[in-house]
């Protein structure tokens, strides 16, 4: 058997034994480059991710695979083929800047630490006003998130922002308590929460008769920043604890964020009391960003990822998403994505073809079975194991990634997805999706899964 029947003879073997969408993704352009005298075969993969996969998960079964045709091979090592490529992202680094054909390479791996939330704070890192872009749309809270900063407790008492999903409220809520944290060193005790969190905590705190938990937990703060606070409205015993705590704060001059995605008029449940608190203090919102500000947020993230693409590219994403920051996000990872992993080259056709393939497929029927199955298939793991109140190892991360793409494609709702994921509380769905949306801007490897992932499920 030459080299190139042992490997079609292995890969028959393997595709029996690996789902069809992994075998397709991880193995479709591999070869077997050489075997050497002492029984070591080179087998190549077509990138580095697949490289890193098959090695971890599927080396086993490739060896076995092997030697059940060729018992003489002891040995298996992968390397990555490398491909010359068009490039459009390039690197920041001197010797490969700015040029047009260049090789990349293999062994490239996002640099950037790993980013975690404070566990004191409750503050993620990332949320930063150097990674922040102010425009026209929010000009007017950023000058009053100055304020704040520099006259903790005094200025605009409290804060209020509100304005659409995906526009930057927990980026500039969370920024804000990470400058006051750095700038007074700690001096200023600062804590950020979602209000889904807050509801969660009073409602353990009465079942298990532990309210002073909760008061001490938000009463003893100097700056106290809820997220998303209509959530609140309409739950009577956390309106009374919010009240309250908010009473306490207030009244020692302590300062208090809110964000919303609405105005306090217009959350229909919110008691009176609460609304004229809310108020009191500084009410702005953050509207659609203009094109301007569009593409400098597009360059920003770009120079957060190392990564450019031209100047009509940049102005054509910023034409076609209009209305949604995070969706901006969104289209740059999968640009990003198709070009290291897949290889193709950004034209203006690819990326409106992205971009319009994306906004079906966000409206097409879905189940959250589907998801659930995809995600399963993709770690190979059974279904019962991911959904299940496992800890073990292997499920955390796949069981996240659920919770995330239950959250980002079918919208459903915290208390669900965490019913779903083995009757979880729905703090756990709200964590994880929180960071799976973070890590997935920071993390090349949990983008290109999740892509993939969610190619399988639209794919079906
Ligand atoms: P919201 O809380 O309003 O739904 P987020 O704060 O989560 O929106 O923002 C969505 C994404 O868009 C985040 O990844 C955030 O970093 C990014 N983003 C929003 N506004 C800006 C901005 N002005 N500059 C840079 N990035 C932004
Ligand atoms: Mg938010």
């Amino acid at each position: 058997m030459d080299l190139n029947q042992l490997w079609q003879s292995t890969l028959a073997e393997l595709e029996l034994q690996i789902s069809r969408p992994n075998f397709l993704t991880w193995l479709k352009n591999s070869r077997l480059i050489k075997k050497e005298e002492d029984g070591k075969v080179l087998v190549g993969l077509g990138n580095n991710f697949a490289k890193e996969w098959v090695e971890n998960k599927y080396h086993k079964i490739v060896l076995e695979s092997l030697r059940s045709f060729d018992e003489t091979i002891k040995k298996v090592e992968y390397i990555v083929l490398v491909e010359e490529k068009k490039i459009f992202f390039t690197e920041k680094e001197p010797a490969l800047s700015g040029k047009g054909n260049l090789k990349t390479d293999p062994n490239r791996q996002a640099i950037l630490p790993e980013l975690k939330i404070d566990s004191e704070t409750n503050l993620h890192p990332r949320y930063t006003f150097d990674s922040f872009v102010v425009g026209s749309s929010n000009e007017l809270v950023y000058a009053a998130a100055m304020a704040i900063i520099k006259d903790v407790g005094k200025k605009y008492n409290p804060l209020f922002i509100y304005g659409g999903t995906g526009l930057g409220k927990t980026h500039l809520i969370q920024a804000i308590g990470n400058e006051i944290k750095n700038f007074y060193k700690n001096k200023i005790k600062v804590k950020y929460v979602h209000s889904e969190k807050f509801v969660n905590d009073v409602v353990t705190a009465i079942r298990n008769k532990r309210m002073e938990d909760v008061k001490n937990k938000y009463r003893n703060v100097d700056v106290l920043i809820v997220d998303d606070v209509q959530f609140i409205g309409g739950k009577k015993a956390t309106e009374e604890e919010f009240f309250h705590t908010f009473n306490v704060l207030h009244e020692n001059n302590k300062q208090i964020i809110i964000s919303s995605d609405r105005p306090p008029a217009a959350i229909p449940t919110l008691e009176e009391r609460l609304r004229s608190r809310f108020e009191g203090g500084m009410i702005a919102d953050i509207t659609y960003p203009d094109y301007e500000m569009r593409v400098a947020i597009i360059k920003t993230k770009l120079q957060e990822k190392n990564a450019e693409l031209s100047d009509e590219i940049c102005g054509l994403i910023a034409n076609k998403i209009q209305r949604n920051i995070r969706e901006i996000e969104g289209i740059l990872n999968k640009i990003l994505f198709y070009q290291e992993f897949k290889n193709i080259e950004p034209t203006p056709k690819i990326i409106e073809e992205i971009i319009n393939n994306t906004a079906q497929q966000s409206s097409k029927n879905i189940t959250n079975n589907q998801i659930i199955k995809a995600v399963a298939d993709f770690y190979e793991i059974a279904v019962n194991e991911l959904i299940s109140r496992s800890r073990k190892k292997g499920v955390v991360e796949p069981r996240q990634i659920t919770a995330f793409l239950l959250r980002d494609i079918l919208d459903m709702s915290y208390p669900d997805i965490g019913e779903k994921l083995g009757k979880r509380d729905h703090t756990t769905a709200i964590y994880s999706f929180e960071k799976i949306s973070k890590e997935i801007n920071i993390n090349k490897k949990l983008n290109q899964k999740i892509i993939l992932i969610k190619e399988n499920i639209y794919k079906n």
